[in-house]
C-alpha cells in the first residue's frame, strides 16, 4: 500500500461536498482520510505542496477510445491511460469497437487486467473501465450476454463508432441492462439520414462539396431512444450530442421524469463546421460540428445543467490516416490532455460558469449519473485526485502528448489551465514540473 500523503495549502473544490476553500488533503491506505485546513499528518506522510493550485476529485471520462487490441499504433491501453492522467483524469470508460470488439468477457476481462498490469508495473495512469459491446460484432443483430461482460468488469453497453439502428433490440437492452444497474450509451444516429456524409449538412458542406449529415440524422434517434427508455425504465444514456434539437427532446425527457444522461465533447463546445474549412481533417468527427446556434444551444445546455458532463471520445488516429483527402480520412480528435484547459477558457475564464460548475461536469456529474465511485473527496473515498494550476496559461502543442496518437483541431490554441499532478488511488500516476511553455 502507498505512503500516506499530505496536500497542503491548495484550494479544494469539491462540489460534491460543497468545498471550494483553502485546505489540506489528507490520504491514507489510498483513501482520502481528511479534508480540512491545518492538517499534520502522520510523520511518514509524503507531503505536496499545492498553495497556488486546486485540488479537486479527479475527472472522469465516460467516454474513450484506446484501439487495443487490433489498433495499437494508434493508442494501447498503456498509452492511453497515461494520456488521462496526463490530461487529470482518474477513470475513464473504454469504448468496445476494437478489433476483435469487447463482446465478450474474455475481451472485456482483457482490458482491466492490461490496465492493472501497467499500473504494478508503475506505468499506469487512469483507471480503466471497459464498456462492452451490446450486440455481437457490434452488428446491431443479436444482443451480447451481457450478464458475463458485467461479471468480467463491463460497467456499461453500446455498439459506439455505430448507432444501435434496430428498435427492438435498443427496447431489449434497455429492458435488460436494469438487471444489472448499468446503462446503455447510445452514438444516435440515423445512418440512412447520414446517407455517408462527412461533415455538416449546411452551406459550409455545399461550398466545399462534401456530402452533409443533417441535424434530423442524430435527433430522431434521440427522441426514439427516450421514448424507449420511458416505456422501460431502462437507463440511456446519449454520447455526444451535437444538434440543438436534440437538446429539447432531452429537456422534455427530464419533465417526465425520463432516465436519460448525457454527454458534450470539448470539441462540440467550442467549435463549428467552420473548422472544416480548407479540409482539415482534424476537424472531422462523427457527430459532426455543427451551426453557431446549435454550439451556442448546447453550451447553455451543459451551463444550465441539462447536459451533466462532458466526455471527449477521444478517438486516436494516426497521421497517415488523417491525412487522406477528407471523403477518406476517419472521424475523430484526440482529447485527453486538452479537455480541462479548453473548456477552463472556453467557461470559467469567460465567466459563464464557475469553477466548482466545471468540476462537477468533469468529475462528480459522471460519478454521480452512473453509480461509479470517485467525483468526491469525501472521507472514505478513492483517493483519485486532481491538482492543477488554474491560471497557467500555454500553447497546446500536439508534440508533447503522452497519448500516441496526434490528431487534434486545437493545436497551437493558447489554453488556460496546466494539469500539475494526477493521483490514483493514492498513488501519483502523472506529474508536472512546473515549467509552461
Ligand atoms: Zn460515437
Amino acid at each position: 500500500m502507498s505512503r500516506p500523503l499530505l496536500i497542503h495549502g491548495g484550494r479544494i473544490v469539491d462540489p460534491s461536498t460543497n468545498l471550494d476553500e483553502i485546505a489540506d488533503v489528507l490520504v491514507v491506505g489510498g483513501r482520502i482520510e481528511a479534508v480540512q485546513p491545518g492538517l499534520a499528518g502522520p510523520e511518514d506522510a509524503q507531503r505536496i505542496d499545492a498553495r497556488g493550485l486546486v485540488v479537486s476529485p479527479g475527472l472522469i471520462d465516460v467516454h474513450v477510445h484506446f484501439r487495443e487490441p487490433g489498433g495499437e499504433h494508434k493508442e494501447t491501453i498503456r498509452t492511453g491511460a497515461q494520456s488521462a492522467a496526463a490530461g487529470g483524469f482518474t477513470t475513464v470508460w473504454a469504448m468496445p469497437n476494437t478489433d476483435p470488439p469487447l463482446d465478450d468477457p474474455a475481451a472485456v476481462g482483457f482490458v482491466r487486467q492490461e490496465a492493472r498490469r501497467w499500473a504494478r508495473r508503475g506505468e499506469g495512469g487512469a483507471r480503466v473501465s471497459p464498456v462492452g459491446a451490446a450486440s455481437k460484432g457490434l452488428a446491431g443483430v443479436q444482443m451480447t450476454e451481457i450478464g458475463g461482460l458485467v461479471e468480467a468488469g463491463a460497467v456499461a453497453v453500446t455498439d459506439d463508432g455505430h448507432p444501435i439502428a434496430d428498435p427492438v433490440l435498443m427496447r431489449r437492452l434497455l429492458e435488460y441492462t436494469q438487471a444489472f444497474d448499468i446503462p446503455v450509451l447510445q452514438h444516435a444516429e440515423d445512418m440512412a439520414l447520414s446517407a455517408r456524409g462527412v461533415m455538416n449538412e449546411g452551406s459550409v458542406a455545399t461550398a466545399l462539396g462534401l456530402r452533409g449529415i443533417p441535424n434530423a440524422s442524430e435527433a430522431v434517434i434521440v427522441a426514439r431512444d427516450i421514448l424507449l427508455a420511458e416505456l422501460t425504465g431502462g437507463h440511456l444514456h446519449i454520447q455526444h450530442l451535437s444538434a440543438r434539437e436534440s437538446v429539447e427532446f432531452v429537456r422534455m425527457a427530464r419533465d417526465r421524469g425520463v432516465r436519460v444522461t448525457t454527454e458534450l465533447t470539448p470539441h462540440h463546445l467550442t467549435l463549428t463546421e467552420e473548422a472544416v474549412q480548407g479540409y482539415r481533417t482534424e476537424a472531422k468527427m462523427n457527430p459532426p460540428l455543427r451551426r453557431e446556434e446549435d454550439r451556442q444551444v448546447l453550451r447553455q445546455a451543459l451551463i444550465d445543467g441539462v447536459i451533466e458532463m462532458i466526455a471527449t471520445d477521444h478517438a486516436p488516429h494516426h497521421y497517415e490516416e488523417k491525412e487522406r483527402e477528407f471523403d477518406d480520412a476517419p472521424f475523430g480528435i484526440v482529447g485527453l490532455e486538452t479537455a480541462l484547459p479548453i473548456c477552463l477558457h472556453d467557461l470559467v475564464v469567460s465567466g459563464d460558469m464557475t469553477l466548482s460548475s466545471l468540476i462537477d461536469r468533469m468529475s462528480c456529474a459522471p460519478a454521480r449519473a452512473m453509480g461509479i465511485e470517485g467525483g468526491t473527496l469525501r472521507p472514505g473515498s478513492p483517493a483519485d485526485i486532481v491538482v492543477f494550476d488554474p491560471e497557467a496559461s500555454w500553447l497546446v502543442d500536439a508534440d508533447q502528448f503522452r497519448s500516441k496518437s496526434r490528431n487534434t483541431p486545437f493545436s497551437g490554441w493558447r489554453v488556460t489551465g496546466r494539469i500539475r499532478r494526477t493521483i490514483v488511488a493514492g498513488e501519483t500516476r502523472f506529474e508536472d514540473s512546473g515549467s509552461t511553455t
